[in-house]
């Protein structure tokens, strides 16, 4: 029986939150089976992953969804890692054009040299797939100040798919894109009656939620007003709008999908919730 996890090593999102690393910023590693991936490995990403027992070493991909830092910063270490400490040619990196290569906008915000230290360079861009290990990986819209940015779609072989938004801001087709999912990530930056530009609110985040019907929400990358409201009233408000069960992630969570969805932590104390799909 495969078994797909997912660890938030970080949850803050935006520059406040990043820089005074009100919550962390390390980004999300997703393990299936002998696969490991990390997303958006942002500053704290080196630290808290080897403080998680999760070795950037084991790491067969890493995937930077746009060129800001909360989502890249770690990411150059996090490849000298891969390839074991640059001695193997190794692993993945998968990213958009303004990280890999700049745009008129940012970047690059990985070197031509780190480029050069893996395996393969592939490049995201809407409706690209790509695979890792048994994973199918869809690059999805998103509409940034970044315009490259993209969310994800990570298809599994027999336990369903799950998404992630990235930051993105809020358009009619957004929540259609991520139907048919198991798990739903929204980067939700901001709360009620708080919109930013190029940002999800709580707001956005319900219009998101009502149009995939995901079996479960997790809101993440939370910016100052966000932490200031509280993210776990805005998910208590969203699931009770929605029916739609949603977490509000915390640094340290973990979610395993099997048959059911069971999210865990920070620590052992924290008794885990466990969603029936
Ligand atoms: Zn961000
Ligand atoms: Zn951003």
């Amino acid at each position: 029986m495969s078994n797909l996890r997912l660890h938030f090593l970080g949850t803050g999102g935006g520059r406040f939150v990043m820089v005074s690393q009100t919550r962390r910023t390390g980004g999300l590693r997703i393990i299936h089976d002998d696969v490991q991936i990390h997303i958006d490995p942002g500053p704290g990403a080196l630290v808290f992953s080897n403080w998680a027992g999760l070795s950037p070493q084991r790491l067969n991909a890493v995937i930077v969804t746009h060129c800001h830092p909360d989502h890249y910063g770690d990411a150059e270490v996090f490849i000298e890692a891969m390839s074991h400490g640059t001695k193997q040619r190794r692993g993945i990196i998968a990213a958009p054009r303004s990280v890999l290569y700049g745009s008129e906008t940012c970047g690059p915000s990985i070197s031509a040299y780190h480029q050069k230290l893996v395996e393969s360079v592939e490049l995201l861009r809407s409706n690209a797939s790509l695979h890792i290990g048994n994973l199918k990986i869809t690059a999805v819209e998103a509409r940034h100040s970044d315009p490259d940015t993209v969310g994800l779609r990570i298809e599994t072989p027999s336990l369903g798919s799950v998404g992630y938004t990235s930051d993105t801001g809020y358009f009619p087709e957004l929540g259609g894109l991520y139907r048919d999912l198991r798990l739903l990530i929204l980067c939700t930056m901001r709360p009620r009656s708080q919109p930013l530009e190029f940002h999800l609110s709580t707001d956005e985040a319900l219009e998101v939620i009502r149009a995939a019907q995901p079996k479960c929400a997790v809101l993440t990358h939370f910016g100052m007003m966000m932490l200031k409201v509280n993210p776990e009233t805005e998910a208590k408000y969203l699931e009770d709008e929605t029916g739609v069960p949603t977490i509000s992630a915390r640094d340290g969570l973990e979610i395993a999908l099997n048959k059911s969805i069971e999210a865990s932590g920070p620590g052992k104390k924290a008794p885990p919730r466990i969603i029936e799909t």
